[in-house]
């Protein structure tokens, strides 16, 4: 098996991720044939899997997408920038002009997109693995079923990992600093919590320390299908039934959502990503 690993719009944090998989990394050390990261080689090859780690922000990754699609038999969106846009997609909240004069002050080599695009704006994929970064197990995992030629499907939320009671009750405030219990649901002790409408498998490595789930694995297929479901408005109405709270929708939209850029979420009749995107190229802060 031929890999390679193209780099896009990201912070290298799922290339870390691979390379904590240990025993398993060691395993397909030798088939990687192009790795910005670990190998030194200029040309990507033909390959049997790339996995495509970023959004794409510019001209020039697009150029890089679409080449690295032609050269793969399979490929795959490796991580939340890839998948969904991710934290490279919160750029979107800005126009292009204003982010290159505050971040970089000059011209760029590469012309910005409008928006920081997930890669299936612009190619087929034929695997995602989204997660910001995939846990360690998660990538040994897909590694495993790509080797065995069954890569099996996780469909249920965060919640079914979690191992925390839901209990009702009425809180006053939203909470963000207090050390939550370490039993109870996280919604009904007043945290933002995403667990429900985010895709699991990640082992709800947050809400087992006590941090709320920010949704970095994306939405379940339920929300992304159903076209009256919305993954910030299912947050608003769940706290509303659990904690007795009314969430106001800018303080919902503060929440991070790794779905920004996705076409999927975005476009859906009901969906509030719009509005936050709005809130930024508009409203809120730099614009
Ligand atoms: S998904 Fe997260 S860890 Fe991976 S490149 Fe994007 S920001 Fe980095
Ligand atoms: S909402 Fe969060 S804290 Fe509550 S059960 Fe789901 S993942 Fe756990
Ligand atoms: S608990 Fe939520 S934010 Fe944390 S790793 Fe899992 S999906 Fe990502």
């Amino acid at each position: 098996m031929r890999v390679g690993i193209v780099k896009l719009a990201s912070c290298s944090g799922c290339q870390i991720a691979l390379l904590d998989t240990y025993e398993k990394f060691l395993e397909i050390a030798d088939s990687i044939v192009y790795a910005p990261l670990v190998k030194d080689a200029r040309e990507l090859p033909s390959c049997d899997v790339i996995l495509v780690e970023g959004a794409v922000r510019t001209e020039h990754e697009l150029k890089m997408l679409k080449d690295a699609r032609e050269k793969a038999k399979i490929l795959v969106a490796f991580g939340s920038c890839s998948a969904l846009g991710g934290i490279s997609g919160l750029g979107s909240m800005f126009k292009p002009d204003r982010l290159i004069a505050d971040v970089y002050g000059r011209e760029l080599d590469h012309k910005l997109l409008d928006f920081a695009y997930p890669i299936d704006r612009f190619v087929d994929v034929d695997y995602y693995l989204p997660g910001c970064p995939p846990t360690p197990e998660l990538i040994a995992k897909f590694i495993d079923g790509l080797v065995s030629g069954n890569v099996e499907p996780i469909d249920y939320p965060v919640c079914a990992e979690c191992g925390r009671i839901v209990v009702h009750t009425k809180i006053e405030a939203i909470k963000k600093t207090e050390l939550p219990d370490p039993k109870i649901c996280l919604l009904s002790q007043g945290y933002v919590c995403l667990g429900s409408v985010t895709r699991g498998g990640c082992k709800a490595v947050c809400t087992k320390a006590g941090v709320p789930c920010r949704g970095c694995r994306g939405p379940t297929n339920k929300v992304m299908r159903l076209p009256c479901k919305d993954y910030l408005t299912e947050i608003h109405d769940r706290i509303e039934r659990i904690a007795g709270f009314d969430l106001k929708f800018e303080d919902l939209a503060s929440i991070y959502a790794f779905t920004f850029s996705s076409d999927i979420m975005m476009n859906k009749p009901v969906s509030k990503i719009r509005e936050v995107i709005r809130m930024g190229r508009i409203g809120g802060g730099k614009t």
